[in-house]
């Protein structure tokens, strides 16, 4: 089974090919993490890669 992780720097899943994090994504994230505040310091880690724009 493939894992539903994201493919950079185009953010799609590997496995479905929906937008990264796909709803299975976001569940795995949600039961890997929890919902607490680790889960949120990790997104915004991922949202400050995903809006990096290739060409500045
Ligand atoms: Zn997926």
């Amino acid at each position: 089974m493939q894992r539903h992780a994201p493919v950079k720097p185009l953010w799609f899943c590997a496995a479905c090919a929906y937008g990264w994090p796909c709803q299975q994504a976001r569940a795995e994230l949600l039961a890997e993490y929890g919902t607490g505040r680790l889960l949120g310091l990790d997104m915004a880690d991922l949202l400050t890669e995903g809006i990096k724009k290739p060409n500045q």
